[in-house]
């Protein structure tokens, strides 16, 4: 099932740790230190000459983290990866890297919100215009390249409502019109979906949910070629600066230990819960990629091997208080932003709705989003069960 070509197991538990060099422990050290010394003149000179595969100072390379990018890049067949000290900042750094003044970018629509502020906010003021696709049919991306698109940006599915883009499909466009590619993966994971096998150029991570899977590191990754990871280091990485901390690359190292399981189990838990709702009468509809009744589940088993712990679901209810109290009810699941680590967790968008001075969410005041993490799920199931009492 497994077809990276380093075993799974050696990734999570070998890859890039090289224990001769550290009394053989088994937890690879912290080397918690921004500066590197150098024996000699010639050495020093040798750093400076080719910082990118040198310990020179921590802003480029550190063993600790670079223990962490080996093993995230194996777990996405890519040559290199890079990291950050945030998903955001990953996703900035990949798409600064990738355009100019007077180019022009094509986006998923309602992507990941701060994907959507640096597209429709920030690029607009460096001269770069983008527009919006549904992702949903191929040839609405057709209609709107144009010569001056030099960036794709994807994320599928996306972490709402979960639509799907065909990956095989847009990468062939891309490579026809010389446009690069760059998905935000977070969703699936590097377990359940591997982007590079359909010729998606750039896959970023946030470490913050799976990959870490404790709810205590921001980080975030980028995986691709060696060029383009070279290109990435040398400019938009050394310069902004956003890197993670060797501190937060071991946090993230251990919490990499147990993906394989985590994955496995929030994901078959999330679906007899999904289940679960699906069948209640008080709602409406159950949105998650791998259910039968998830319009685009075809497209969505065809590119991933699972699904995760996160989907929504709309409650049968026109009352926007009725929805705070149900989720007022609820005492298993933590009402929070993020997802991917051991806790279940609730996302109500009716609190985005009549909110002073801002525009009502793209989304329904009646729209729930649940993550499910390691509990049991009759644990959970009984929760929601007794919350849905008040609808
Ligand atoms: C959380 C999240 C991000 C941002 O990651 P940070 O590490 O919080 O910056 C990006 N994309 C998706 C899909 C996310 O869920």
């Amino acid at each position: 099932m497994d077809n990276r070509p380093i075993k799974l197991s050696e990734i999570l538990t070998h890859l890039g740790e090289e224990r001769d060099h550290y009394f053989q422990a088994v937890a690879p050290p912290i080397i918690q230190t921004s500066n590197f010394a150098f024996k000699d003149t010639a050495s020093f000179r040798a750093a400076f000459l080719d910082e990118r595969s040198h310990h020179l100072y921590t802003r480029g390379n550190n063993p600790t983290t670079e223990i962490l990018r080996r093993k995230l890049a194996a777990l996405e067949k890519t040559e290199d990866c890079l990291v950050f000290s945030s998903g955001a900042a990953a996703m900035s750094c990949g798409v600064l890297a990738n355009i100019k003044h007077g180019d022009h970018v094509i986006c998923i629509k309602n992507p990941y919100s701060w994907t959507n502020k640096l597209v429709s906010k920030m690029l607009p003021r460096f001269g770069v215009d983008h527009t919006f696709i549904s992702g949903e049919d191929i040839s609405e991306f057709q209609r709107v390249i144009t010569t001056r698109t030099r960036l794709l940006i994807l994320e599928s599915p996306n972490s709402i409502t979960y639509g799907v883009q065909d990956l095989e499909g847009y990468a062939q466009l891309c490579h026809k019109h010389q446009i690069v590619s760059i998905i935000d993966n977070t969703y699936a994971s590097p377990l359940f979906q591997n982007p590079v096998d359909y010729g998606i150029d750039l896959i970023m991570h946030t470490c913050s949910k799976y990959l870490n899977g404790h709810s205590d590191v921001v980080a975030g990754a980028l995986c691709g070629t060696r060029e383009m990871m070279d290109k990435i280091f040398a400019s938009e990485l050394m310069t902004l600066g956003s890197i993670l901390s060797p501190n937060d690359a071991s946090l993230i190292i251990r919490g990499i230990r147990t993906l394989a399981l985590r994955m496995e189990r929030v994901s078959n838990t999330a679906l007899e819960v999904a289940r679960f709702l699906e069948s209640h009468p008080k709602v409406e509809q159950v949105m998650h990629p791998l259910l039968p009744s998830f319009p685009q589940h075809h497209l969505a088993r065809k590119q991933m091997k699972g699904a995760g712990g996160l989907f929504s679901f709309l409650v049968k209810t026109d009352s926007k208080e009725a929805v705070n109290k149900m989720v007022d009810n609820l005492k298993c699941f933590l009402l929070a932003v993020s997802w991917g680590g051991h806790e279940s967790l609730v996302l109500p968008f009716s609190i985005f709705h009549d909110m002073p001075n801002r525009q009502n969410p793209p989304y329904q005041f009646n729209l729930i989003r649940l993550y499910i993490g390691l509990e049991d799920a009759d644990y959970l199931i009984s929760d929601l069960e007794q919350a849905l009492e008040v609808i």
